[in-house]
């Protein structure tokens, strides 16, 4: 009695144990199917960018680049800099002098961009990031100058090189310090995701690179601000703390093309305030900053790339865009056109 139990019993077990068993095997085969499927799913794209480039760095890379482009040769600026930052691990020190100029010298001397990273296993992760933060800086353009003889007049000239503009107008004092990633406490604790530039009242605000307006208007943190995308939509360049009352050029709304160097703002004080038009910032300043969006889903949320743009600031103080006063508006304006190939192919 008791063995033909115990016997019944112990085949309820294994039967037990058996259906277990294959639902285990059934359920961990369901969700191996449904993780491929997630990863199917995933777009392959960017999440994350530390742009760690230092001035020094930039500007070498820059001039190479021009001085080749002058000599009908090809060195790539964005290509020497991926070329060092995938040799050195893309932090800070990767980008040593000998090292850009061994690249310069490699690309100078016709060997291919895929040949010289050919055994860097992370070149192309950096180069699409790097292009995607630097592809609209430079290249060919064309700007007004002063006619050197007839003082007046103004005249086009074609060039080759920095395009993009630094924020502050040319002949306006600012101050700055690497403020990336300080702490910010007002409405939530959080970090501060772009770089601070003190100046007075008014001072006007210039487009970096040529784009579209995508935003304007008050925001409760960056107060009377504006943002502009890229043509490539790789690029969210985000203006705050815009003037109390008058912060925009009066004819620039959303959906505005502008060019890189126009007047697109005045430095003001506002934010920190659900109520629009107040300035309840301590210090009169531009807050910039720069999102990097490989992918919509990116645009806004958890998945926001925004980069440290204090060596790149540094970088664009070569080329600041001169403003005057139109009388008959009271605007400033920019002194210098410019015809940006980027804003043509639109
Ligand atoms: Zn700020």
């Amino acid at each position: 009695m008791y063995v033909t139990l115990s016997k019944k019993y112990t085949a309820f077990i294994i039967f037990v144990l058996v259906l277990f068993f294959l639902w285990a095997c059934f359920y961990a085969a369901g969700g191996v199917v449904s993780v491929s499927e997630n990863s199917a799913e995933q777009k392959d794209f960017i999440k994350w960018v530390d742009f760690n480039i230092p001035e020094r760095a930039l500007t070498r890379a820059y001039k190479a680049d021009v001085e080749a482009h002058e000599n009908g040769k090809e060195s790539n600026w964005i290509e020497v800099l991926a070329y060092c930052a995938a040799k050195n691990g893309g932090g800070e020190n990767s980008f040593p002098d000998k090292d850009i100029d061994y690249a310069v010298s490699q690309l100078e001397g016709g060997v291919s961009a895929e040949e010289l990273s050919q055994n860097l296993k992370y070149y192309d992760y950096y180069y699409e990031a790097y292009s995607a933060v630097l592809s609209g800086l430079v290249g060919e353009y064309e700007i007004q100058v002063y006619d050197e003889n007839e003082s007046s007049h103004k005249k086009w000239v074609k060039k080759y090189g920095l395009k993009g503009f630094h924020p502050i107008a040319k002949n306006y004092w600012y101050t700055e310090s690497d403020d990336f990633g300080n702490s910010r406490s007002y409405g939530y604790k959080r970090k501060h995701l772009g770089h601070d530039m003190m100046g007075s009242i008014g001072t006007p605000i210039i487009a970096v690179e040529s784009g579209v307006v995508d935003t304007m208007g008050w925001n409760m943190y960056g107060g009377w601000r504006i943002g502009i995308r890229s043509f490539d939509g790789k690029r969210y360049y985000y203006y705050a703390h815009l003037r109390k009352d008058s912060p925009y050029p009066m004819e620039l709304k959303e959906g505005c093309v502008v060019s890189a160097g126009d007047v697109i703002g005045y430095m003001g004080m506002t934010g920190y305030s659900t109520q629009e038009n107040v300035n309840n910032m301590n210090v009169c300043h531009l807050h910039f900053g720069l999102q990097l969006i490989f992918d919509e889903s990116q645009k806004e949320g958890n998945g926001e790339i925004w980069i440290d743009v204090y060596e790149l600031t540094k970088f664009l103080s070569k080329n600041r865009s001169e403003t005057y006063k139109n009388e008959s508006t009271g605007e400033r304006e920019r002194v210098y056109a410019i015809d940006d190939p980027a804003v043509q192919e639109e």
